[in-house]
C-alpha cells in the first residue's frame, strides 16, 4: 500500500456544497439589521427565557426520550405523542429519516428552488438527488411524479417553500400523495406552517395520520424564536417513528432546549402576536417593494423573495451591497438557482422601513453609504 492514500469519503459526499447559513455581519451602518435567516423580530416567549434560566443539573443526562416536550406538543397539535420525535432542530430530523430510507443507488426528489437540506441530506445518505422543476417558483406536482421510478426512496416538499415563499394548497398535497407509489416516503416540510393564511392551505397533519408514508417536521425556530436552541419535531406513522428511533442519538435533545421548547408551544398569545406582526408586514413590504419596479413573488411565510427584473438594469447583487453598507443583511440565493433576486425576512417595524428606504435611494441610482 502506498504511503499517499489516505481515508476516502464515501461516494457522494465531496459533491455536496457545505450549507452557508445566512450572514451576520454588515458592511456599514451603525446598527445591523439581520434579515437573512428568517429569525422572528420579536423574539421568543418571555416565558421560554425563563424556562432556560430555570435549568439546572448539567451534570445530568436529559431524558433522551424527550418525553415532556412530546406531550406538550401532542397537546397543543392533538397528536399522539408516540408519534411524535424531536431533534436538535428539523435539520437533524430529516437528515435521520433520509439515512433511513435513502441508500447507495436510490433516488430522492425534491423541488428546483427547494430548501437545500435536503440534497445534501440524499447526497450523504450515498443517494442520488433528483430535481423537478417549478412552475412560477412553485412545486409542480406533475413534474415531481413524472421523476418518480422505482429506485425513488423519498419525495420532499417544503410547504411553504424557503426561499420562494410559495406554497400549492392542501388539495394538490394531496394528489401528489396519491400519485406516489405507497413504499415512497413522501417528507412534509412545515417550518413556516404557523404564519399561512390561506383557506386552501393545511399543513397535512389529517394525512399523516391517515397514510403509512407520510412524515411532517416542524421547527422552533421560526415563529417560535428559538433558532439558537435548535428544536424540531416530526410526526410519523409508528413504523417511520421506529425507524427513526433506531438510528437517534440517544440524547439528541439538550435538557435547557426541551424546556424552553415545553414553555413556548403552551404560549399561544405569544405565536399569535407573531403571526399577526407577520401578516401586517408581509403585505406593507410586498406592496412597498412592488411600487419601486421590483418584482415580489407573492409570500405566505415570514419572507419574502424580491427579484430584480433585467429591464430594471438593477441586480441583487448590487442591491446586496448597498443594503448590506447600511447595515441591512437580506439572503442572497444564487445557491437556489436565483441569482436575479433576495430574499428578506420580515423584521421589525424599523428594519421593514429602513429596507425599503435603502431599496428605494439604491432604485434611484444612489451610491453606497
Ligand atoms: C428554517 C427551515 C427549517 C428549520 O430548520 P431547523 O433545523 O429546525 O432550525 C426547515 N425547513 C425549512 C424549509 C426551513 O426554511
Amino acid at each position: 500500500m502506498s504511503m499517499s492514500v489516505r481515508p476516502e469519503p464515501r461516494p457522494g459526499v465531496m459533491k455536496i456544497d457545505a450549507y452557508v447559513p445566512g450572514k451576520s455581519k454588515a458592511a456599514g451602518g451603525s446598527k445591523v439589521y439581520k434579515l437573512s435567516s428568517n429569525e422572528t423580530p420579536l423574539g421568543p416567549s418571555p416565558k421560554a427565557i425563563e424556562a432556560v434560566r430555570n435549568a439546572d443539573h448539567f451534570e445530568l443526562y436529559p431524558d433522551g426520550s424527550a418525553t415532556k416536550l412530546r406531550e406538550a406538543i401532542a397537546a397543543k397539535y392533538g397528536l399522539d405523542p408516540n408519534r411524535i420525535v424531536c431533534g436538535a432542530g428539523s435539520d437533524e430530523l430529516l437528515s435521520y429519516i433520509t439515512t433511513a430510507y435513502v441508500g447507495l443507488g436510490d433516488e430522492g426528489i425534491y423541488s428546483e428552488h427547494g430548501f437545500l437540506v435536503y440534497r445534501i441530506a440524499i447526497l450523504a445518505a450515498g443517494g442520488t438527488p433528483v430535481v423537478a422543476p417549478e412552475k412560477n417558483y412553485r412545486t409542480d406536482v406533475d413534474a415531481i411524479l413524472e421523476r418518480v421510478t422505482d429506485k425513488t426512496k423519498i419525495v420532499f416538499l417544503a410547504n411553504p417553500n424557503n426561499p420562494t415563499g410559495t406554497y400549492i394548497p392542501f388539495d394538490e398535497v394531496k394528489r401528489l400523495h396519491a400519485g406516489l407509489p405507497s413504499h415512497v416516503v413522501l417528507v412534509l416540510d412545515a417550518a413556516y406552517a404557523e404564519y399561512v393564511r390561506r383557506n386552501d392551505y393545511e399543513s397535512g397533519l389529517e394525512l399523516v395520520a391517515t397514510a403509512e408514508n407520510v412524515v411532517m417536521t416542524r421547527t422552533f425556530s421560526k415563529i417560535y424564536g428559538l433558532a439558537s436552541l435548535r428544536i424540531g419535531w416530526m410526526v410519523a406513522p409508528a413504523h417511520i417513528v421506529d425507524a427513526v428511533n433506531r438510528i437517534r442519538g440517544p440524547f439528541n435533545m439538550n435538557g435547557p432546549a426541551m424546556a424552553a421548547g415545553i414553555a413556548a408551544v403552551q404560549d399561544e398569545a405569544h405565536v399569535a402576536k407573531a403571526a399577526e406582526h407577520n401578516a401586517q408586514w408581509l403585505d406593507w413590504l410586498t406592496n412597498e417593494i412592488e411600487a419601486l419596479g421590483l418584482k415580489v413573488t407573492p409570500s405566505v411565510a415570514n419572507f419574502l423573495m424580491i427579484n430584480f427584473p433585467e429591464e430594471t438594469g438593477k441586480t441583487a447583487k448590487d442591491a446586496d451591497e448597498f443594503l448590506s453598507s447600511r447595515g441591512l443583511i437580506l439572503r442572497r440565493i444564487d445557491a437556489y438557482g436565483l441569482p436575479h433576486a433576495l430574499r428578506l425576512t420580515v423584521g421589525s417595524e424599523e428594519a421593514n422601513r429602513l429596507v425599503v428606504e435603502a431599496l428605494r435611494d439604491f432604485m434611484n441610482g444612489a451610491r453606497n453609504a
